[in-house]
């Protein structure tokens, strides 16, 4: 019986992993993939020990190689974001080392073109698609925050959007009030309610505009920094009048790469001593989950309080693990791949 408790449990954190290709104008390919199975299987190799003691067989839920496409991808969470219509929280994270492919998952490359959308639109447009579907039995408000965690603190990315130039229609939208936000894990930043995918492609916009000035300069914050989308869904039954609330994290975190601690001093130490910090408390939250202890340590980081409500419960969880496949990044890969088997 404690074993199928526990299958059920796992059954609500699903891991799957996702290689990126080698990048045009890369003239080595050398892979650290070996082998990638139909089952979620992954054979890695350690380009030192090339024999049969250098491989090393991970299992996930499922493996997307580097042929894999957006739309493959989100074909297979899509029943995850149905399930927040359904009243479901639901958390999508995106982990690994900076360069891994993070954000192309969940945000598609800059300045994409509609075929390479990642999660977050797609999830949007899928959020708009169905309940239109539904609208002659409910209605449904749908509203976005999107902040950073930085150094341990919250900063909310759409706090001075009325002032930033890029707003086209937005600012007829208007932000909810405070006391429509009571009871959220961020009750001070901003909520926008959204009825299209365009009013989100402008949110989403103005909310990476403010991270910072120039693109170098975002890449190297946002490496660094976790940034969370939050949809808030309610749903209305007009037939009864009874509502349903849920939400669904978009997480793109941190590059989870190890620093040289003899290398980095002083600003540098303290973002790699908060990173890891907080990527070790989202460890142990899904592990203690995944082994149904009674105690599950939410307080030990900004990032697992603010994702408190989308991770347990009958929340729905899925990790995306990235790699690189260079032979260069062997040593983060694996790292990777232990992060990830151990909540697997
Ligand atoms: P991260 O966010 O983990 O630092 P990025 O998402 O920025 O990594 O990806 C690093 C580079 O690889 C970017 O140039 C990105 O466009 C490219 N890339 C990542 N994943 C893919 C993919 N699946 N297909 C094509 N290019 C990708
Ligand atoms: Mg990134």
């Amino acid at each position: 019986k404690l074993h199928n408790e526990l299958q059920e449990l796992k059954g609500n954190i699903r891991v799957y992993c996702r290689i990126r290709p080698f990048l045009p104008g890369m003239k080595e390919k050398n892979s650290t993939i070996e082998y990638i199975g139909d089952d979620g299987e992954l054979v890695v190799v350690n380009p030192a020990k090339p024999g049969k003691e250098g491989r090393r067989l991970f299992k996930f839920n499922k493996v997307y190689g580097q042929p894999s496409t957006q739309g493959d991808v989100f074909a297979d969470i899509q029943p995850l974001i149905q399930s927040t219509l359904d009243g479901y929280n639901v958390c999508i994270f995106a982990y690994g080392q900076t360069g891994s492919g993070k954000t192309y998952t969940m945000m598609g490359p800059n300045g994409a073109r509609e075929e390479q959308w990642g999660v977050n639109y797609r999830a949007l447009n899928d959020l708009f698609r169905i309940s239109k579907s539904r609208e002659s039995n409910f209605t449904y408000e749908i509203s976005v925050q999107m902040v950073e965690i930085y150094n341990e603190k919250v900063r909310d990315l759409l706090n001075n959007i009325r002032d930033t130039s890029v707003l086209l229609n937005l600012h007829t939208l208007g932000i909810l009030s405070n006391s429509q936000s009571s009871g959220l894990a961020v009750p001070d930043a901003a909520m926008f309610p959204v009825k299209s995918t365009s009013d989100v492609l402008e949110l989403m916009d103005a909310g990476l505009k403010n991270t910072a000035k120039s693109a170098t300069a975002l890449n190297e914050r946002s490496s660094r920094s976790h940034s969370i989308i939050t949809i808030h869904v309610r749903g209305t039954d007009l037939k009864t009048g009874s509502t349903v609330m849920s939400n669904l994290h978009l997480v793109d975190l941190a590059g989870s790469e190890r620093v040289d601690r003899s290398e980095v001093t002083g600003d540098r130490l303290k973002e790699a001593q908060h990173i890891n910090k907080s990527l070790s408390a989202l460890g142990d939250v899904i592990f203690a989950l995944a082994q149904k202890n009674s105690h599950i340590p939410y307080r030990n980081s900004k990032l697992t309080q603010v994702l408190q409500s989308s991770l347990g419960g009958k929340a729905k969880t899925l990790m995306f693990v990235q790699l690189n496949p260079d032979v260069n990044s062997y040593s983060e890969t694996v790292s990777t791949l232990k992060f990830a088997e151990r909540v697997s």
